[in-house]
């Protein structure tokens, strides 16, 4: 079973997050649906199938 990782907002859970490198904090996260910037992640394991249950339930 293929796992994946991915990153999640603490706030409001959405993985729709994208990072910037910021110079002294190094990496801030940022989150596009409640807004959320900060350094902390939520870090889960995916599997393959439930991610593609997650595209389909986009929009
Ligand atoms: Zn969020």
């Amino acid at each position: 079973m293929a796992k994946r990782s991915v990153l999640k907002c603490p706030v409001c859970g959405s993985a729709d997050l994208y990072y910037e490198n910021a110079m002294i904090t190094g990496v801030v996260y940022h989150c596009k649906k409640c807004g959320y910037v900060g350094s902390f992640v939520v870090e889960e394991d995916y599997d393959e199938d439930e991610l593609e249950e997650d595209e389909k339930n986009k929009e």
